[in-house]
């Protein structure tokens, strides 16, 4: 065994260091190949590099990490509990301490002895230094002047850092003759990025010679080794999203003639407002798009309430006056139920037939549509991931649209993203083996930087301004009872003067484990609260005709007050609500909290929305101020992003793998464009990637394409 060369391919168990238990322990972390361990990297440091006098300790702040030197005068060993050391120097002593210390370690500290420790340093309660579990720098120290810089690797239960240390370095030295280079030379000295093993040596055992300006940066994150792996992660999927895109130029579109003025002039005829000239603008691109010879590919986007629906309408009418057929999806019924209705409207006054599907209808309901749509009575189809079914079939699709994407599960992504690959499944009547146009709608502004990322295989479009008269909704940070109850009592007002409002709360039920006001808890306790007032309560866990009729009743006016969850964030419009309530507010995203807020003021009177909160966090407490200061959904996005990271754009909850592991955008958000660019050039050289110097480039470029995306789960 030990004379066969290890790969990165190998399983971790084969590097020295590393036996059976461990490498069982890091597969509990996701690391199972050699290879993982190299990626497995350090979230801080330690500089270890200078040797302190004890009477330097007592005026250090605690935390610095400090490396001593003494006599051991004092250990005192609590059988298999504690191990307290005591060594001198200059007459100051120090106490270190380990808990659950092993029998080895215990052997190592004998009175008299001469030790060097590392640690963070710590104060006890009387302020006196002291050191908990060190390193035991002794030998390290005898051989060099100082214990250089060692990583701190993320926690593995079970698993010591120092061993953490040795199975990594070991895979380390197997990298350094294998590891691949991805990123092409011509890319790396443009951008003046190390090459793949030097990175990994820089990141990993940082040399302790650095000049103190290259070990700040690396300390803080941004040194050239580690933006050389962010930008490699952000470029292969550049690569990756500008290989689909030029996929998709190659595809044939469903043919939609090129009438886009009398389109609009069609559509402006059955609207009720006039069109806004954003909307137009919108429009306008997306059925220039269709009239191309490849499908369109397009992600609308466009701040809650600033008229997407018209526009995707706009869409439906060119695809239907070229014979073809549109999807309009929807992540709840009750929004599907919504649009069904909105649409409706509109589509009988242009002669366009509209069908409605979700699992909540009766099934004849659903057979007479389904049959509809198989043989072409249907121009629209409004629904939910219903539509994804194997079981619809369409005479002619020529157009999908999916509203509020994010909110669609795993599976229906996936799903939806095959569409344009004409792999799903679908009977699609349509001759020539032509694929459908996609049209995504966002409501949840991302910013254009990150769109690329997330979305760069879609074209983007912007709705920049929202119809006229709408007046921003104004939003208050409630913390305390007195200010909570004056929240209460303007809900209270507005209801008195004939309004409606809403109250939304972080959670579905009572749930022991995690305390959060619960909508069903608070709508029971409202009752009694805001009588007289009509009170409904709404969530995804209600069987689906009672979250219509409760909708329903809230829209016909039947109910005063819709107590949800975010449920509501998407799809329920109605007009003369003009107050919402928080419950919990901290626990919402940024950007969802603008959405929500969106609820409110969708007409031309002044709209408030009250954030409670009881929690102490400063910076909870900025989030909140800042959406209480700022209207504009893209700066908010942008703030969001800023301050939480990539991980969790859409919302609070986000499952599924991370999208970027190393690339956190709130830092390296400017290096999106760079990407951008930079895998455009290499694509003009080569653009099958079929080059030598490319093959490592392809192969990660296929292994990006087969990882599946970030989403957020249908909310409750
Ligand atoms: P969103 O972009 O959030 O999906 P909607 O399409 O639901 O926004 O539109 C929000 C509200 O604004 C709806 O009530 C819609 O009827 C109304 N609306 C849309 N466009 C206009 C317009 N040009 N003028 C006036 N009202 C409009
Ligand atoms: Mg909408």
């Amino acid at each position: 065994m030990a004379s066969a060369v290890v790969g990165l391919d190998d399983p971790i168990e084969r590097l020295a260091g590393a036996g059976p238990v461990t490498a069982a322990r890091l597969a509990g972390r996701g690391l199972f190949q050699v290879r993982d361990l190299l990626t497995f990297f350090p979230r801080a440091y330690d500089d270890y590099r200078r040797v302190y006098a004890m009477a330097e300790l007592a005026g250090l702040p605690a935390g610095t990490p400090v490396v001593v030197r003494g006599t051991v005068v004092r250990v005192h060993k609590f059988f298999r509990r504690l191990l307290d050391v005591t060594i001198e120097d200059g007459g100051i002593r120090l106490r270190a301490r380990w808990f659950r210390p092993n029998a080895g370690m215990v052997k190592t500290y004998t009175r008299g002895a001469q030790v060097a420790l590392a640690g963070s340093l710590r104060r006890t309660e009387e302020g006196e230094p002291e050191l908990i579990h060190p390193s035991n720098v002794t030998a390290l120290l005898a051989e060099s002047a100082g214990a250089g810089i060692r990583p701190r690797y993320p926690k593995i239960e079970k698993v010591p850092g120092r061993t953490v240390e040795k199975v990594v370095g070991a895979a380390l030295a197997v990298a350094s003759r294998q590891a691949a280079e991805i990123l092409p030379a011509t890319v790396r000295e443009r951008l003046g990025l190390p090459g793949i093993a030097a990175a990994l040596a820089m990141v990993h055992r940082p040399p302790a010679h650095l000049p103190d300006v290259e070990i700040a940066t690396l300390f803080a994150g941004a040194s050239p080794a580690q933006r050389r792996f962010a930008f490699e992660e952000l470029f292969v999927l550049q690569v990756a999203l500008a290989v689909e895109r030029a996929r998709v130029r190659t595809e044939k579109g469903f043919p939609c003639g090129a009438e886009v003025a009398r389109t609009l002039g069609e559509v402006q005829a059955v609207l009720p407002f006039a069109l806004t000239l954003a909307q137009q603008r919108s429009a306008r691109r997306i059925c220039e798009a269709m009239a191309g010879e490849a499908p369109m590919q397009c992600l609308l986007q466009g701040d809650v309430g600033s008229g997407k629906t018209a526009v995707a309408f706009a869409a439906c009418v060119a695809i239907a006056r070229a014979g073809g057929q549109t999807l309009f999806m929807a992540p709840t019924a009750v929004l599907a139920e919504q649009h069904h209705r909105t649409l409706g409207a509109w589509a009988a006054n242009s002669g366009l037939r509209i069908g409605l599907l979700h699992s909540g209808l009766p099934a004849a309901e659903q057979r007479r549509v389904l049959a509809a749509a198989a043989v072409g009575g249907l121009d629209l189809i409004v629904g939910t991931h219903a539509l994804l079914e194997d079981r619809l079939r369409l005479a002619c699709l020529g157009l999908a649209i999916v509203d509020e994407q994010h909110r669609f599960g795993v599976r229906q992504r996936a799903r939806l993203r095959r569409l344009g690959g004409g792999e799903n499944g679908w009977q699609i009547g349509a001759p020539g083996g032509m694929v459908p146009h996609l049209l995504v709608l966002s409501a949840t502004p991302i910013p254009r930087t990150l769109a690329l990322t997330l979305y760069g295989d879609l074209e983007l479009v912007t709705l920049d301004a929202s119809p006229p008269g709408r007046k921003p909704v104004r939003t208050r940070v409630c913390r305390g009872v007195a200010a909570r109850e004056a929240a209460y009592q303007a809900l209270r007002q507005s209801l008195a003067s004939g309004g409606q409002g809403f109250v939304i709360c972080p959670a579905v039920a009572e749930d022991q484990g995690r305390p959060a006001t619960s909508a069903v808890a608070l709508g029971r306790s409202l009752r009694a609260n805001l009588a007289p007032a009509r009170i409904g309560v709404l969530h995804g866990q209600l069987a689906f005709a009672r979250q219509r009729e409760v909708a329903d009743a809230f829209r016909t006016g039947a109910l005063d007050v819709l107590v949800a969850t975010t449920i509501v964030e998407v799809g329920v419009d109605v007009p003369s609500a003009r107050v919402m309530v928080v419950e919990d507010a901290e626990r919402f995203g940024l950007a969802q909290l603008h959405q929500l807020r969106g609820r409110v003021g969708r007409d031309e009177e002044q709209a408030s929305c009250y954030l409670l909160t009881s929690s102490e966090d400063a910076e909870a407490l900025a989030r909140l101020d800042m959406l209480a200061t700022v209207a504009d959904g893209f700066r908010i996005a942008e703030e969001d992003l800023r301050r939480r990271g990539s991980g969790d754009v859409h919302g609070t909850r986000q499952a599924g793998q991370p999208e970027l592991r190393f690339a956190d955008l709130s830092v390296y958000l400017g290096m999106i464009e760079t990407a951008r660019q930079e895998a455009e050039a290499v694509l003009g050289v080569d653009p099958g990637l079929v080059l030598p110097a490319h093959a490592e480039l392809a192969r990660a470029v296929g292994e990006r394409m087969a990882r599946a995306r970030p989403v957020a789960e249908e909310a409750g």
